[in-house]
């Protein structure tokens, strides 16, 4: 199998790094070929603007997205955008490797997904209409394909556990887990988060490389979240609300999972 980790640390000695080097080495021990994407080693260019397309200007504006379109369909995409669409294409599993930062990735990471997922591969796939709104949640440029976050935290487990002050973690990986991976089609794996990390010594960080190893070792064979497919008959359309019979009386993220 095909695996493309993406990867945003600035130190290669962090535990991010040690770990990210761990998984390349169990990955490829297993028979598995590997491509990374280090972002920071690459000097990825964070912020989407005019520069991604090599199309000229035209009309008196930037518009993000449909210069995106254009250049999608064009082959006039920035070489760097296409040679990461290139990796995404490639990849039967895809793992997003990074330091938790104010609640969500590192920016850099946030700039390759604005810039690599463009329009008409990642978002504005499939016919929209009244009766159908494209193929996304569910559906899309990336269905059949696997995806991981592996994710490091300053705070303790009990910290984003269901009733902990900053949020039950599956809520706060959310917008990346259901929005950036299930939006265009992956199957999205439980994460893995290491937790407190201040306070990983030799004995701890074992136990998380052993852990982090299962769960390579899984990667086939580890059930998705079963978020509710957008065009499965949950949902009204255009709506895109869940129908009454659906989770009768309940609101917030959770009832988008099975
Ligand atoms: C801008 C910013 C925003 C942040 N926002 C949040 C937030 O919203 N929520 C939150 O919970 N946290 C937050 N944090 C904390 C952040 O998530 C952690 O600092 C980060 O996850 C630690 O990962 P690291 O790779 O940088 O670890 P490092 O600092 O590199 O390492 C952590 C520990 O692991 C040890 N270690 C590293 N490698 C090894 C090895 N090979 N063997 C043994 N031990 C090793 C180190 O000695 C160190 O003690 C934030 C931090 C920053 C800088």
């Amino acid at each position: 199998m095909n695996v493309l980790i993406v990867y945003a640390h600035p130190e290669p000695r962090s535990l991010n790094g040690s770990l990210k080097e761990f998984s390349v080495k169990r990955l490829r021990d297993a028979g598995h070929a590997v491509q990374g994407s280090d972002l920071y080693a690459m000097n990825w260019k964070a912020a989407l603007d005019a520069g991604d397309s090599l199309a000229p200007a035209t009309g008196d504006r930037f518009d993000p997205s449909r210069a995106s379109k254009y250049a999608f369909e064009n082959g006039l995409q920035s070489a760097d955008i296409a040679a990461e669409q290139a990796k995404l294409k490639w990849a039967d599993a895809v793992i997003l490797q990074f330091p938790l930062w104010w609640f969500s990735m590192p920016a850099i990471m946030k700039g390759w997904v604005e810039r690599v997922y463009a329009y008409g591969f990642a978002y504005g796939v499939g016919e929209h209409s009244d009766a159908r709104w494209g193929d996304r949640y569910g559906e899309g440029t990336f269905a059949g394909k696997r995806a991981m976050l592996v994710v490091t935290t300053g705070g303790w487990e009990s910290h984003y556990s269901p009733r902990g002050i900053n949020g039950p973690i599956d809520d706060v990986l959310f917008p990346i887990q259901h929005g950036i991976l299930y939006y265009p089609g992956f199957d999205v794996l439980p994460p893995f988060v290491v937790y407190r990390t201040s306070r990983i010594d030799e004995e701890k960080y074992a136990e998380a490389r052993d852990a982090l190893g299962e769960r390579l070792d899984n990667l086939w064979n580890t059930a998705p979240i079963p978020f509710r497919a957008q065009n499965g008959g949950d949902y009204r359309v255009p709506e895109l609300t869940l129908k009454d019979d659906i989770a009768p009386g309940r609101a917030g993220l959770g009832v988008h999972i099975k």
